[in-house]
């Protein structure tokens, strides 16, 4: 199947009179009539559901669809992004080791990273994708357990050089985990450049419709583990806590995702409900239509609104002026994503004047979404912070955030129009 199929039929496929749309179970356990059979399934010595947060056929098909379209070999569903990353990195992580990820990475995930991981002992060094290997090299120690990054920024929309930075990860022995929740398995497949796990939140584009809070880590089975064997423990020794299980011997290729999901899911349980598994499969069925709309609608906005006076700047990969345009077309071919960023000329006062003024665009929380969206971090989600401040911590307080959804572009542009008008 090519890419755009699976994402209807990459992993529930129904039999002779089975519904079409994959079943949502919606109960918590399962009834069993031997208490051996019931016994074997919590040793994992059987496959079988039992329990919900451990595993449902509701939340485990739409994990295979994501599966399939990353091309991994086994994935779990997480009840946000952020558990997603948390869990991606913790799983090979504990208090005493160190990790380097890119320093322009979500909000939410460099918090993760820089104060809650570093109160549990795990030490993180950040540094700047675009620097060079000689300089990237200087953050990795003898203690260093992987390499993060995120595909396409959020927000501010850089490319990440995955073959390379992929390398940097190998040379050092550590996986490198790559967040592609902006360019969708659609636009970018980090496996196919050298990523050893993906993850996602789901509750961007792979759902895209703003209606459920998901995650997703997905493993290619491409990073050896088991060559590396003091220096992942949790994988390569025995598992007091699952009747010693060694990982990487019992479940091979398998043993990353299985330890996610029989450990840390089920001491953290953060799961999904199958309603939104559910939900999320739903809007994976026309992900692959929704991408490219995506990206012509921002295309078309980024160049309409490079052209307009107000306008002191615009940030997006697929302009021939940006920064990142080569490694957009080498890792992006067909597009990137619908979000850009903008700045307008004059203060915060143009800007709030500029976005209370758009009609259809809404302000929103949220990115990614079929529905256009703004956010401008200087007056929501920075908003105690003075100019000054902002700029200290790598924000530009005139950056508009623009997730340009997928309605008809005439509709879109008319908008910035009288937007523009309301602000001469
Ligand atoms: C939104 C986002 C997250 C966090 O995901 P939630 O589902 O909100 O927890 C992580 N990474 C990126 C790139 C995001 O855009």
């Amino acid at each position: 199947m090519k890419t755009d199929t699976k994402c209807i039929h990459g992993a529930y496929r129904p039999k002779n009179g089975e519904p079409r749309q994959m079943p949502i179970v919606q109960s918590t356990t399962w009834r069993y009539e031997s208490s051996e059979e019931m016994g074997k399934l919590f040793d994992l010595e059987k496959s079988g559901y039992f329990y919900t947060r451990l595993a449902n056929p509701t939340c485990d098909n739409t994990a295979a669809k994501i599966c399939a379209l990353e091309g991994g070999v086994g994935a779990t569903l997480t009840s946000s992004g952020q558990a997603a990353n948390f869990f991606a990195v913790f799983n090979i992580c504990e208090a005493g080791d160190h990790f380097v990820s890119t320093a322009s990475i979500y909000g939410g995930t460099f918090n993760l990273f820089s104060v809650t991981m570093k109160k549990m002992g795990i030490d993180v060094t950040f540094v700047d994708q675009d620097a060079s290997d000689e300089e990237i090299q200087k953050a990795f120690r003898p203690n260093t357990k992987c390499f993060f990054g995120e595909t396409i920024t959020n927000p501010g929309v850089k490319i990440l050089d995955i073959e390379r930075l992929a390398a940097i990860a190998h040379r050092n022995g550590v996986p490198f985990i790559v967040d592609n929740t902006f360019p969708t398995p659609i636009n970018c497949r980090p496996f196919e450049w050298g990523a050893d796990i993906v993850t996602h939140s789901t509750t961007k584009y792979l759902d895209g419709h703003g209606a459920q809070v998901g995650g997703v880590v997905v493993d290619s089975g491409n990073f050896d583990f088991a060559a590396y064997g003091d220096k992942y423990p949790g994988l390569n020794k025995p598992d007091e806590s699952y009747h010693g299980i060694i990982y990487t011997q019992k479940f091979g290729k398998l043993g990353y995702i299985t330890k996610t999901v029989s450990q840390l899911m089920r001491d953290l349980g953060s799961i999904p409900s199958p309603q939104n598994a559910f939900i999320l499969s739903l809007g994976i069925e026309s992900l692959h239509v929704r991408m490219p709309r995506h990206c012509s609608n921002a295309q078309t906005v980024a160049e309409y609104l490079e052209k307009r006076k107000e306008v002191a700047w615009v940030n997006y990969p697929g302009l021939k002026s940006n920064k990142y345009y080569e490694l957009a077309k080498k890792y992006c071919p067909k597009g990137t994503c619908g979000v850009l960023c903008f700045g307008l000329k004059g203060g915060r006062d143009v800007t709030e004047k500029f976005l209370d003024s758009l009609k259809l665009v809404g302000i929103y929380t949220h990115v990614a979404d079929s529905s256009s969206c703004v956010l401008h971090p200087a007056s929501h989600t920075h908003r105690q912070l003075s100019d000054e401040q902002l700029k200290e911590c790598g924000v530009d307080p005139s950056l508009i955030r623009f997730s340009v959804g997928t309605e008809n572009i005439d509709d879109i542009l008319a908008d910035l129009e009288q937007a523009f008008d309301a602000i001469k």
